[in-house]
């Protein structure tokens, strides 16, 4: 029981703290009958009792419309009278002394934005309050001092303020708009730079296979790889046998020219020799 009532309080002062922006020292205006109640089950003093269950720090405050209420209600309450005078008096501003609820009603204005716990047995206080978007409302029962869990109304209005939130703002828009327009460039030029990469050399696929040739080579398998050097070496001999042709041809062709040469002149010369 008190486990759950400490999980119920967690998730309640979350969400005070995270959408309303509640934060220790937290502030309390203590309403008469509050006091009155803790001191009939005698549970102990209001602000020990509070700052146990908020587990921080608390300043308890009370109105002097609250005083005047309590002065009214007479010799009852005579004894929470003496307790509220421990606390100090916020300023409520009421010249003229108005009901304690219709004043802390008025402290918590249309949104709350002191931050204060308002801390009542007044139901219909109680309810005023959780109508307020930021308000907070302590109790007090026989099993202490307690924190009412958010109404449904305050959760709604948090979730349309947290929508309104969200939604970017109109230079958000613009920027966002912007940063698309910088993105779409981006994912155009990405691709023009990668065509770029590889329209050019890869210098890994371009020694791979001759890698692979000299692997080969030394592996004296040679098969393949040997016939390109016999090959060349034939044409080779061959070029050069038929260059060795012709020069011997044209060697035969001298000969025989000097021999006629030789007839000739042989005979010439015999012939004029003979003349
Ligand atoms: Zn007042």
């Amino acid at each position: 029981m008190r486990r759950k009532k400490h999980k119920h309080t967690r998730r309640a002062l979350r969400f005070y703290r995270i959408t309303h922006g509640f934060r220790p020292p937290y502030k309390v205006l203590l309403d008469g009958n509050f006091v009155h109640a803790l001191d009939q089950m005698k549970k102990g003093e209001s602000k020990d009792l509070i700052g146990r269950l908020l587990g921080d720090a608390v300043k308890c405050y009370t109105t002097p419309c609250v005083q005047a209420e309590l002065k009214k209600l007479g010799k009852d309450f005579s004894a929470a009278r003496q307790l509220l005078k421990r606390y100090p008096l916020h300023k409520c501003g009421h010249e003229d002394k108005c009901s304690a609820a219709d004043c802390l009603k008025a402290q918590l204005g249309d949104k709350n934005g002191e931050h204060f716990f308002v801390a009542t047995q007044d139901r219909a206080l109680q309810r005023a309050c959780m109508a307020v978007p930021g308000g907070a409302v302590l109790f007090a029962s026989v099993n202490g001092v307690h924190l009412e869990t958010p109404s449904e109304l305050q959760k709604q209005a948090a979730k349309q303020e947290e929508r309104r939130h969200m939604a970017p703002s109109e230079t958000e828009l613009k920027s966002a708009a912007l940063a698309e327009v910088a993105a779409a460039q981006q994912q155009r030029a990405r691709p023009q730079l990668r065509r770029k990469k590889a329209k050019g050399p890869n210098p890994l696929a371009v020694q791979k296979p001759k890698k692979v040739k000299k692997a080969q080579a030394a592996g004296g398998g040679g098969g393949g790889g040997g016939s390109e050097p016999k090959q060349q070496q034939q044409q080779e001999a061959a070029a050069a046998g038929a260059a060795g042709g012709e020069q011997a041809a044209a060697k035969k062709k001298r000969q025989r020219r000097r021999g006629k040469g030789a007839a000739e002149g042989g005979g010439g010369g015999a012939g004029s020799g003979s003349e």
